[in-house]
């Protein structure tokens, strides 16, 4: 199964695509991971993107372009993969495409996950991930069952985003209704739209995606 999980910052596209990949064996494609691992080990794309993610701005496309185009043919993408944060622009989305048209392959489906704007500040300021495993939480809505220690890997380091703070976000959204929303209707011509509600709790959220894409909640 290859599918996009698209939605604004803070929608959960991230909560249900670790989900996703442990549910149904696919890979997690995030390019907001891949490039905050990029700038973390100081690379070339790295220190061409760190600015413009401080802001809340959007890369370039050839960037991000490049990054994928790597990425979907490596091994783990064999069995299907998740795009988490990719495709945000029409430039983008046309460019996988031709990227998915040349392998022969096809999306099964775009995953829109829906959120009031309100919601969103609230759930972008209040994230934290594990920092050994990945795994994501929130200061109030997503806790771990222990304090101060992680679920899944039993970590007890956490990190929050440096662009995780207010200004930032409201720009993010702005480059969401501005830049990434026409794929709504760019991907609903394709029939390939899907809608969940991105406001019910993750348990619920997770059920609706299974439903939308008809597969069972194990695999
Ligand atoms: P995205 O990848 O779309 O930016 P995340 O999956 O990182 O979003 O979720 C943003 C924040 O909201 C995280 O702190 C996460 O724990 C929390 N969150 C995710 N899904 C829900 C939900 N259904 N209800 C409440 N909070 C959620
Ligand atoms: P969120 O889900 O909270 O918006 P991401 O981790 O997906 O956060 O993205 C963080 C930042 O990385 C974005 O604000 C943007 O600067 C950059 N980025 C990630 N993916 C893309 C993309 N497909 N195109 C352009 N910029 C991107
Ligand atoms: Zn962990």
């Amino acid at each position: 199964m290859r599918l996009i999980l698209l939605g604004p910052p803070g929608a959960g596209k991230g909560t249900q695509a670790q989900r996703l990949e442990a549910a149904h064996g696919l890979a997690q494609l995030s390019t907001g991971d891949m490039l905050r691992a990029a700038i973390a080990a100081d690379t070339e794309v790295g220190r061409r993107a760190k600015d413009i993610m401080a802001r809340g701005e959007l890369v370039s496309d050839d960037v991000v372009v490049g990054i994928i185009a790597d990425r979907i043919g490596e091994a783990d993408c064999a069995n299907g993969f998740i795009l988490d944060g990719f495709p945000r622009t029409v430039a983008q989305a046309e460019a996988l495409d031709a990227m998915l048209a040349a392998r022969d392959i096809a999306l099964d489906a775009v995953v829109e996950m829906k959120v009031d704007e309100e919601a969103l500040v609230d759930r972008v300021t209040g994230r934290y991930t594990c920092a050994q495993c990945g795994a994501g939480y929130h200061d109030r809505n997503i806790k771990p069952a222990r304090d101060g220690v992680c679920d899944r890997c039993a970590g007890t380091e956490f990190s929050r985003r440096e662009d995780d703070n207010e200004a930032s976000v409201r720009t993010r959204l702005e480059a969401y209704n501005g830049q990434t929303a026409p794929l709504l209707p760019y991907y609903a011509a394709r029939g390939v739209l899907k809608g969940v509600d991105g406001m019910a709790d993750p348990d619920a959220v997770t059920t609706e995606i299974a439903a939308v894409l008809g597969v069972g909640l194990s695999g």
